[in-house]
């Protein structure tokens, strides 16, 4: 878990225990007034209207309300702090409201507060992480469920992380569900849907709570403070900070929130938060960048030595040098982002060291590196390596670059032998048998194709990397079809560069000099264009240039992240 994350979650779980301790006190003192309640608790959305978010979730229950379709059963899904057990308290108020069955909840009458408070006797919240016995479950939910609403029209039961039941509770449920007896209203609430069962699934009305983005939650904390009367005393960029480390998730934003407020005598700033949080600060990562760019390896792992020293978290920075660099690729492509005027000058400076395939590659390896890091029993030489990898990517075009091959080739009829690379001085090459008599060439690629791959490692590893998901799927005069499964990788295969160093080896290990390449996504092998000629299957068509899409929706699956 990156630390940030954990980071986030023993402060969430310090809010529980706070929110947890204030309820106890409450109990103890009868009534006394607790000055204390988390923010989380306090800002709590009363109205559907102040719901953060989930405008799409909002908008369907409330036309089912006004309309008076009413489902018996209703599954949440969304990763944790997204607001599933907010909404399933409002479909709670909005259908036992004393106004009436509304699309908006008063928030005021004594059914709603009592809700509010969860003090309803109607709405029984479960959490079937702690619950995750049959026999809870029955006594629960089972043997009660048959009882009419003791003083509401509804009875809701709310049961959170469903999916931790276990198969005999989700046998009993589902008898529930099958046969719901009138005035029973279930709000199952996940955040692993696909662990609960279909047969469960199928009955429920299905909802997907999707991850707050860093705006919303922007915004929101915004309200908070100004409601808290810190009005001028906290710097936006500070909160910033916040809603990235939540990672979509508002109740964790509030209660890192919190958190920095507890600490902030002289405002809320983003020193304090960046301190409070652990993340890399900027001029940290500057450097980095600066010494990838330069491809400076003494310089990069001289700051990994310096972080090593400094007691920094190794995995941490891997984790911010990859969301440093998607704001330089966000900033490359003019995607807005609320910032101080100091960081934007930065990132403008740092942004025009690259152009965007640079960014892209950069990112996605920073990413590979974080992944790496996890699991890393020997995390500065992992970091050391990948940063040497990630400096070599943006070496390797001007390294590689075989002027002699003309961008030809995408029109070079079948059958036309082309004029091939000059030979370059090359590492002794791992040679391969020739064919035996009777075997197909592509069958011979297959079978040695491990050899090829290390050899390629040796020349390029980052050429080595593209081609892990790849396959020789045929072999058409002398062209070798490799079928990617990524996007990602089939890009990169595309460019020149990486392309001219594959065919090289290639023709180098299995002693073929016309042999080339022609990468396909595996996608677009299922959809064969309709009308396209049989024996043009194997020519490289003119103007099919799938990259661009694959790029749009790498870019789009880049800003989707939380
Ligand atoms: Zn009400």
């Amino acid at each position: 878990m990156p630390v940030s994350a954990s980071f986030a979650l023993s402060l969430f779980r310090r809010g529980v225990a706070i929110a947890f301790a204030a309820s106890q006190n409450l109990l103890r003192s009868e009534g006394l007034r607790v000055a204390y309640e988390t923010l989380y608790r306090k800002y709590r959305p009363r109205k559907f209207a102040d719901v953060v978010g989930q405008r799409h979730v909002v908008r369907a229950l409330q036309n089912a309300l006004a309309s008076r379709r009413i489902a018996h059963a209703y599954l949440f899904c969304g990763q944790r702090g997204t607001g599933k057990t907010t909404m399933a308290r409002l479909l709670a108020m909005a259908l036992n409201c004393e106004q009436g069955i509304v699309s908006e909840p008063c928030g005021t009458c004594t059914a709603c507060q009592s809700i509010i408070k969860g003090a309803a006797m109607d709405v029984i919240e479960i959490d079937a992480a702690s619950h995750t016995g049959v026999e809870a479950v029955r006594e629960v939910i089972v043997e009660r469920v048959s009882f009419l609403p003791a003083a509401f029209r509804y009875k809701v039961y709310i049961i959170d992380e469903v999916h931790m039941l276990s198969t005999a509770a989700f046998n009993a449920l589902l008898k529930t569900l099958e046969e719901p007896p009138p005035q029973v209203v279930f709000v199952l609430a996940t955040t692993d849907p696909h662990k609960v069962p279909a047969t469960i699934r199928s009955r429920c009305l299905r909802f997907d709570f999707h991850p707050l983005s860093a705006c919303d939650i922007v915004g929101r904390l915004t309200f908070v403070l100004e409601q808290e009367g810190w009005q001028g005393r906290y710097e936006p960029a500070a909160l910033v900070l916040i809603s990235r480390a939540a990672r979509g998730a508002l109740r964790d934003a509030l209660t890192m929130l919190e958190q920095a407020m507890n600490f902030a005598d002289d405002g809320l700033t983003v020193d304090l938060v960046r301190s409070l949080l652990g993340v890399t600060d900027d001029e940290f990562l500057a450097r980095l960048v600066d010494g990838l760019r330069k491809g400076d390896i003494p310089a990069l792992w001289r700051l990994v030595a310096e972080a090593v020293e400094t007691g920094r978290d190794l995995h941490q920075i891997a984790h911010d040098l990859a969301a440093y660099l998607r704001d330089l690729l966000n900033f490359k492509v003019g995607v807005p982002a609320e910032e101080t005027e100091e960081r934007l000058a930065l990132l403008k400076e740092q942004a025009n060291l690259f152009d965007e395939t640079e960014l892209i590659r950069l990112v996605r390896a920073a990413w590979e590196l974080e992944r790496d890091l996890r699991t890393a029993s020997d995390p500065q030489l992992v970091l050391e390596v990948g940063l040497l990898n990630m400096a070599m990517l943006l070496k390797t075009p001007e390294v590689t670059v075989a002027p002699v091959v003309k961008p030809t080739t995408l029109t070079t009829p079948i059958g036309v032998t082309r004029e091939v690379t000059t030979k370059e001085p090359e590492p002794q090459p791992l040679t391969v048998t020739e064919p035996a008599e009777g075997q197909s060439s592509i069958d011979h690629i297959r079978q040695h194709w491990n050899i090829f791959l290390e050899h390629l490692k040796r020349i390029s590893m980052v050429a080595y990397s593209f081609l892990l998901n790849a396959e020789p799927t045929d072999l058409q005069d002398n062209q070798l079809v490799l079928t990617f499964q990524h996007a990602f990788s089939y890009e990169c295969a595309n460019d020149r560069s990486y392309r001219d160093t594959i065919e090289q080896c290639l023709r180098e290990v299995f002693n073929r000099p016309d042999l080339r390449i022609k990468p396909i996504l595996s996608s677009q092998v299922s959809m064969p264009k309709v009308g396209t000629p049989v024996e043009a299957a194997g020519t490289p068509k003119s103007g099919t240039t799938p990259e661009e899409v694959d790029t749009e929706e790498f870019l789009a699956s880049l800003f989707d992240t939380p």
